[in-house]
């Protein structure tokens, strides 16, 4: 057939601009769609030797080959797969046979000519993608049962038409060379580190070998295959396969080895131990899917950094590489997961934004955390010491769930494990393990929110609770503030901070016994409490008789809907503005000092003295709870002077 120049269909050429305008800023998956072509057509002539053995015999080596040539600045991308005819060519490259397309094209100018999204997945634009990069692309093609002669050329510069001629190719298949665009960060496509990078990123699971020639220098082989180290080294050049074509997660469950997993998992998380606990599943019906994710053992050390919280689960289709972004896929608080999720039914081209408003994938994401969840509750009733390695690794971002996750909240309650003020160090109990513990005539949960066990045990909040038998549970992450708003209550009970409110730890009886007994002893101390609510009164809400307090002479208080301490701390620390909390000082009158103070309040002489008392007091509030104090030189010298006095006496 003689050579001919045609003109591109319109909506090729427009379809075409606007490819490379909208993928511009991604340049690099112009090799992922060459190479997925390729991938494609040698899947299609491996089916078609089934039946045709001279395809077979012809070359049976299938692979995609990538040949860089740095003095004709072109990238050249080889396959021996079905190749394709003139008319093939012409139909598949020169106009769009699809149904639909033309009306998609309408759509996208009627959006002002960019391609969204929404509809960037819904074109096979792969090929067009070459144009990114190339200002002329230039494909040779030969069909499995097309003889040499019948070789076809096709080559364009992207602007309007392409010429098309009949040329010699000795054997099937399609080489397509980019002639790149004279821009210099281009020419990094000719080197041996970008295109491997590309591959391993993009393309790393791809079923066929993807080969390129690598020249190295190395020193020649005697006889028995010994190195001469006198020798001169000389340039060698040596295929070298470039993906590592295990996509594991493709082969069924029962075939795969326990070091294969592991290898796997090595492999896609750079992480030198082996994980923690992994599923591996398929998904069938409207949403098909598999999922291979891994647990690891440890924090590593990418989950750290901010930028890439998010960049644990990949996610395939078809066993090419889409993106690494996780967040449409997981929600944050399972984002310790490493691992593959692939879906065959979703457009290639499928874009960031798109995922997040793809139904299947929020399909998809369900299914996860249903899988995750599922596996972790199982974790955790029958490998109790696996599940507790888990939980000190990654038990505070889990937690994030129970305050984010609404539609799974119940489920994820279950999963937290705390220390109490009746565990060791280092033991957990689970929040039914809790109730299940509870005496009858307690009604709440109590907890405790602080920086670590060793303060919250301190805390002169805990004196009461404990000494009733009753257990508080520690919660010394800075998600738990978070996690005790999403759950107000666990199994009917309600969960009640042992720092907040009022602490109604009585029974009615008891109170009534008690009733009188407190009445006494607020008229006893009611000059007291007014003394010190007024020379505090700047900085305290209140000054009150605790029924919290047993060996502590005072303490602060947030009342019940005030932001609790450790909160304002967490705030504090990332510079967050937080609103001054005037809290409740709350004062023990089976203390002696508080008695002692009581005494000298109905004298009229020394109320210096007694003004000096309260702030101290109160200095010492904000000491135990962990507040800073407003001036600490003036305290430091308010108690060396209290201490003098006191020496005085005893000297
Ligand atoms: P898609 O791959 O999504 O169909 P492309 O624009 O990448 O869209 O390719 C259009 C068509 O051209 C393919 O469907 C295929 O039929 C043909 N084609 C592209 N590359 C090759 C190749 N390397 N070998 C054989 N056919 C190819």
């Amino acid at each position: 057939m003689a050579a001919e120049t045609k003109q591109f269909q319109t909506e090729v050429q427009e379809l075409l601009n606007i490819v490379v305008h909208s993928l511009y800023s991604n340049p690099d998956i112009f090799l992922r769609e060459l190479i997925s072509n390729s991938s494609d057509a040698i899947d299609l002539a491996r089916f078609e030797g089934q039946t045709n053995k001279n395809i077979i015999e012809e070359d049976p080596d299938w692979k995609i080959k990538i040949i860089p040539d740095k003095e004709a600045r072109t990238l050249t991308v080889s396959d021996n797969g079905i190749g394709m005819s003139w008319q093939e060519v012409e139909e598949n490259i020169g106009t769009i046979a699809r149904s639909g397309t033309k009306q998609l094209l309408e759509q996208i100018k009627q959006q002002g000519g960019s391609l969204s999204p929404e509809l960037i997945g819904q074109f096979g634009v792969g090929f067009y993608s070459a144009f990114i990069v190339a200002d002329k692309v230039s494909l040779v093609t030969r069909r499995a049962d097309a003889s040499p002669e019948e070789g076809v050329q096709w080559e364009s510069d992207g602007q309007g038409s392409y010429s098309i001629d009949q040329v010699h190719k000795e054997k099937r298949g399609t080489e397509v060379t980019l002639h790149l665009k004279e821009e210099d960060d281009y020419d990094e496509y000719l080197e041996e580190w970008k295109i491997r990078k590309i591959v391993s990123q993009y393309s790393d699971f791809v079923e066929h070998p993807v080969v390129m020639d690598i020249e190295r220098e190395e020193k020649p082989k005697d006889e028995e295959g010994n190195v001469k180290e006198d020798a001169e080294a000389e340039k060698v050049v040596r295929e070298e396969k470039l993906n590592s074509q295990k996509a594991l997660w493709r082969r069924p469950r029962n075939e795969i080895g326990e070091e294969e997993y592991h290898e796997f998992y090595r492999h896609i998380s750079h992480d030198f131990q082996e994980p923690l606990d992994y599923i591996h599943w398929n998904v069938e019906g409207t949403t098909e899917f598999t999922g291979l994710l891994f647990i690891p053992k440890h924090v590593l050390p990418e989950m750290t950094m901010p930028e890439n919280r998010h960049r644990g689960v990949q996610l395939y289709v078809r066993r090419v590489y889409i993106t690494d972004n996780s967040e449409a896929l997981l929600p944050q608080y399972l984002r310790f997961l490493r691992g593959v999720v692939d879906c065959p039914d979703l457009p290639l081209n499928i874009s960031r934004e798109m995922l997040q408003e793809e139904r299947r994938v929020r399909v998809i994401q369900n299914n996860i955390i249903k899988k995750v969840v599922d596996r972790l509750t199982e974790m955790k009733k029958n490998e109790r010491e696996t599940y507790v390695e888990f939980w000190k690794q990654f038990g505070s971002i889990l937690k994030e769930g129970v305050y984010f996750d609404m539609s799974n909240r119940e489920k994820l309650q279950d999963l937290l494990l705390y220390e109490t003020s009746a565990t060791e160090p280092g033991s957990y109990i689970s929040m039914q393990e809790y109730v299940d513990r509870m005496p009858e005539e307690q009604k709440e949960i109590y907890f405790v929110t602080g920086e670590d066990r060793r303060s919250v045990e301190k805390s002169p909040y805990l004196e009461a609770v404990v000494s009733r038998g009753y257990e508080v549970l520690f919660m010394t992450d800075a998600i738990d503030e978070w996690v005790v708003q999403g759950m107000t209550e666990y199994d009917g009970k309600p969960l009640k901070s042992i720092a907040k409110g009022d602490l109604d730890l009585e029974s009615e009886d008891e109170k009534e016994e008690k009733e009188q007994e407190r009445q006494q002893k607020r008229e006893q101390y009611q000059s007291l409490v007014e003394f010190m609510q007024e020379k505090l009164s700047e900085k305290v809400k209140e000054v009150r008789i605790s029924n919290r307090l047993t060996d502590s002479a005072c303490c602060l208080v947030t009342d019940e809907h005030g932001m609790d301490v450790h909160m304002e701390k967490i705030l504090r620390s990332v510079n967050q503005e937080v609103p001054q909390t005037k809290r409740i000082l709350e004062i023990n009158p089976d203390h002696r000092l508080i008695q002692n103070m009581e005494k000298l309040v109905e004298k009229d002489d020394n109320k210096q003295k007694l003004e000096e008392y309260a702030d101290v007091l109160y200095n010492q509030a904000l000491l135990t709870a962990g507040l800073e104090l407003e001036d600490p030189l003036q305290f430091s010298q308010r108690v060396t002077q209290l201490m003098a006095a006191d020496a005085e006496q005893h000297s």
